[in-house]
C-alpha cells in the first residue's frame, strides 16, 4: 500500500492516510480522525 497516489474518493488531493477498513488511500479531507478511518468507512453502517 503506497501513500504516493491521489486521495480515491476525491482523486483530487493527494493521499495521506491509508484506512485500515477498506484500504483505501485518502486525503485529510476524506480521512476521520475520531475513527481511525476513510468518510466513506466512518458514514457506512459499520
Ligand atoms: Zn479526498
Ligand atoms: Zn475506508
Amino acid at each position: 500500500m503506497s501513500l504516493s497516489g491521489l486521495c480515491q474518493v476525491c482523486e483530487a488531493a493527494m493521499a495521506s492516510h491509508a484506512c485500515d477498513r477498506c484500504g483505501r488511500a485518502v486525503c485529510d479531507d476524506h480521512w476521520d480522525e475520531t475513527v481511525r478511518a476513510c468518510a466513506g468507512c466512518a458514514a457506512g453502517p459499520r
